[in-house]
């Protein structure tokens, strides 16, 4: 057994004409009949006094009281009946209570000040997206874009738009630093390499060189001891000597362009510090703007308890605009700060907020709290 609602109608118009027709003048002339006095009332009373004097006076206070329910009105609530789920008589649908659909906040855009870049297009799409978020989440139309007759949402530029440029512009240094510092470090770790390379062989070359002096001058020893070389043997030596010699030369020859090699190699790490210097000096100026984060960047106008403006200052990009919009139109209907971070009504914009316009349970709470009063 499942009990389901039926609405009572309203008393037809067939049965209010009966009630007009039929039962209205019976009441006038048991009325009548009942008052005092001669004329037409006397004959009148002689004619249906016996047959209606009596027999309407339980007609009076039944028409009263028939009168007075009509008068109240008909229930128009639904009352619970119950029905047999195995019967296959047709179920009685349950009629929804009429109720008067709110009106939907009515927006039109303002001015747009042309230092923000902004075709109108892109201004009615970012609010439109904007609404659909409280449209969607509210089950029912709370904004409508009316050009005619709308609260009006303006972009008013001034130096906070100007900072947000000017933080856009130092993450683009930024990003062009750490291309600079990324170029600059494998050109350094390829100077030092070549470096590496050429110390290696010139020490092996100085080596194998020392060597060979060392076994010269062993054997220009071993001569003199002897009592001195042969006129063949002292020009065998000498040759080796200018070939030592030569060898010397070209070993410095060699060193010389490692010690060059050095030098650029330490004017690239010089350069290289110098970039991370200034790369540092760059990214603490950024982070040290960043703190100012919070600063309004729009603002929602009500009088009243109603919209009379929203105003935007600056964002970043759409989604940041987007996300401002759907804060101040949050306002708009009467929405107010929450403490979940992350939320689009939260108070505080931090850096590392989500980009996409989704509510929060804080959101959506607010809502759920302010959407009865709408
Ligand atoms: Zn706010």
């Amino acid at each position: 057994m499942a009990a389901i609602g039926v609405a009572i109608d309203e008393p037809s118009l067939l049965t209010i004409s009966v009630v007009v027709m039929i039962v209205a003048p019976i009441l006038l002339i048991s009325i009548y009949c009942h008052l005092p006095g001669p004329s037409f009332g006397d004959a009148l009373r002689q004619l249906c006094a016996p047959r209606i004097k009596w027999a309407s006076i339980p007609l009076v206070p039944a028409t009263f009281v028939a009168a007075a329910i009509w008068g109240c009105g008909a229930p128009s609530g639904s009352v619970p009946v119950t029905t047999d789920t195995h019967n296959h008589a047709k179920a009685v649908q349950p009629v929804a209570p009429k109720l008067q659909a709110p009106a939907a906040l009515h927006w039109r855009l303002g001015a747009i000040d042309p230092r923000f870049n902004l075709t109108t297009a892109e201004v009615r799409e970012a609010v439109t997206r904007a609404t659909n978020v409280w449209n969607q989440a509210g089950c029912r139309q709370l904004f409508r874009n009316d050009d005619s007759d709308g609260f009006p949402i303006s972009f008013v530029y001034d130096e906070r738009q100007a900072k947000m440029n000017s933080d856009k512009a130092a993450k683009q240094n930024i990003a062009a630093y750490k291309q600079k510092l990324a170029d600059s470090r494998l050109k350094l770790q390829a100077a030092d390499e070549e470096l590496q390379s050429a110390k290696d062989h010139l020490e092996h070359e100085d080596r194998d060189h020392a060597g060979r002096v060392d076994q010269y001058n062993d054997r220009v020893n071993i001569v003199n001891a002897a009592g001195g070389a042969t006129e063949e043997l002292a020009r065998s030596l000498d040759e080796e000597k200018s070939d030592l010699a030569a060898e010397k030369a070209s070993l410095d020859t060699e060193a010389e362009k490692a010690n060059q090699l050095l030098e650029s190699r330490n004017e690239l790490a010089d350069e290289h510090n110098q970039l991370v210097q200034a790369y540092n000096a760059v990214v603490t100026a950024y982070n040290a703007n960043l703190g100012q984060d919070n600063e309004e960047l729009g603002v929602c106008e009500r009088v009243d308890g109603r919209a009379k403006q929203i105003e935007v200052f600056a964002f970043k990009d759409m989604d940041d605009l987007e996300r401002t919009l759907a804060h101040e139109l949050g306002h708009a209907i009467g929405l107010q700060h929450v403490k979940g971070d992350g939320s689009i009504m939260s108070a505080v914009r931090r850096a590392k907020d989500p980009t996409t316009l989704e509510l929060t349970d804080a959101d959506k709470s607010e809502l759920r709290r302010a959407l009865p009063k709408l």
